[in-house]
């Protein structure tokens, strides 16, 4: 695996936003799949949150990916 080939660098990642109002320092949304994660009908599924250095099978170059 490229090391270059991590979240920050992903044309699904979000930078420097969360699903609440409490945004982490070198972390974001991976919007490659829905929102996940809905315990009750009326709330609202969550995006996963990971780390800017973080990677996964899906990456996909955002320099590639417009
Ligand atoms: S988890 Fe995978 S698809 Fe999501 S932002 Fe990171 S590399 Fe991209």
């Amino acid at each position: 695996m490229s090391s270059n080939a991590t979240c920050n660098a992903c044309a699904f990642y979000e930078n420097h936003v969360a699903n609440t109002q409490k945004v982490s320092e070198n972390a974001g949304l991976c919007r490659f799949n829905p929102p996940v994660t809905q315990p009750e009908a009326n709330a609202r599924g969550l995006w996963p949150v990971v780390s800017a250095t973080d990677w996964c099978g899906h990456f996909a170059d955002e320099r590639k990916a417009a």
